[in-house]
């Protein structure tokens, strides 16, 4: 059904590279598929193919009103041919908001739910109400992070990736940490880049690894002083870097996940972390959908491809 084929990436250029003789290059998820991008391909695939192996019509799933996973959902799910519901956390009547409008223009039913019933939303008595109003459903988590995710983000790397020294990546819930954690060559390192403001998810990511039973071949390291203020919130200093990136490179992030990681590498690069020789790999989740609403919320510009 959703088959990723080659993944382009692009190979940077700049003097301090050159100076420090580290390569660095970026995988582009965000250029995996026209509608559904970046990281959530991987984590959409296999769940969808599993829907419709148990022959459900339906997909639900949980998402802020920004929610990349929501808009990746809706669009994974009409080229499946499967009808999505999006439980929205707050309100749904916002009519310019682009990702809830890119969704229901995907066929998805959006139901907003109050903030307080939203924090009870995994509770069984309220996921069988949601059943009995909406018929049967193959529920798919807040954020996508299942053994059916992380089965899909182990086929981010590949024999073409190698020769990577290093690779990074963002956190959110942690699906693409542990996919690619999964597939790392023993002479490999995974950076795992924190979205989030806190210590927690070191041991989140622990636990997540040991759940799904992956003892990672190489090394790991996760970072937590990147976070630029905590989950979707950003820092002057981030959204110039973001714009610097962008006029260096080519290539748009965005202020939530990808933009945070890249930040935090090129810090990493200037401070020597990477050891002449490295040849590091950042992997561009997508979320670029995200920058129209972070604009429109915020009034501040984004580049976009
Ligand atoms: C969802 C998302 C992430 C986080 O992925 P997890 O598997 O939840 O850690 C990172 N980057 C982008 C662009 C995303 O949309």
């Amino acid at each position: 059904m959703l088959h990723p084929q080659h993944i382009p990436s692009t190979l940077l250029k700049h003097p301090l590279l050159d100076e420090l003789k580290v390569e660095l290059e970026v995988l582009r998820l965000d250029q995996v598929h026209e509608t559904v991008s970046g990281n959530k391909f991987f984590k959409l695939k296999y769940n969808l193919t599993e829907a419709l192996q148990q022959n459900h019509r339906q997909v639900l799933t949980f998402g802020g009103a920004y929610s990349n996973h929501i808009y990746a959902t809706a669009a994974a799910a009409k080229l499946a041919g499967l009808q999505s519901i999006g439980i929205i956390r707050g309100e749904v009547s916002d009519e310019k908001n682009p990702t809830l409008r890119s969704a229901k223009d995907a066929g998805m039913i959006l139901k907003g739910l109050s903030r307080e019933l939203y924090n009870d939303k995994t509770h069984s008595e309220f996921i069988d109400q949601l059943r009995q109003e909406l018929g049967e459903f193959y529920l798919i988590p807040e954020g996508g992070t299942n053994a059916l995710a992380i089965q899909g983000t182990t086929e981010i790397l590949s024999h073409a990736t190698a020769h990577f020294s290093h690779l990074a990546t963002p956190i959110g819930t942690g699906g693409t940490f542990a996919g690619l954690a999964n597939s790392i060559l023993p002479q490999q390192e995974l950076l795992g880049i924190s979205a989030l403001k806190g210590e927690g998810i070191q041991e989140e990511m622990k636990q997540l690894l040991q759940t799904h039973a992956i003892q990672p071949q190489g090394s790991l390291s996760i970072w937590t002083q990147y976070h630029q203020g905590g989950y979707a919130k950003w820092t002057s200093e981030l959204i110039e870097f973001i714009h610097w990136f962008w006029e260096s490179f080519g290539i748009p992030l965005d202020p939530i996940y990808t933009g945070k990681m890249a930040f935090a590498c090129w810090d990493l690069l200037q401070k020597k972390y990477f050891k002449p020789g490295s040849r590091v790999l950042l992997i561009h989740t997508g979320g670029l959908q995200g920058n129209l609403g972070f604009t429109q919320r915020t009034g501040i510009e984004l580049p976009s491809p």
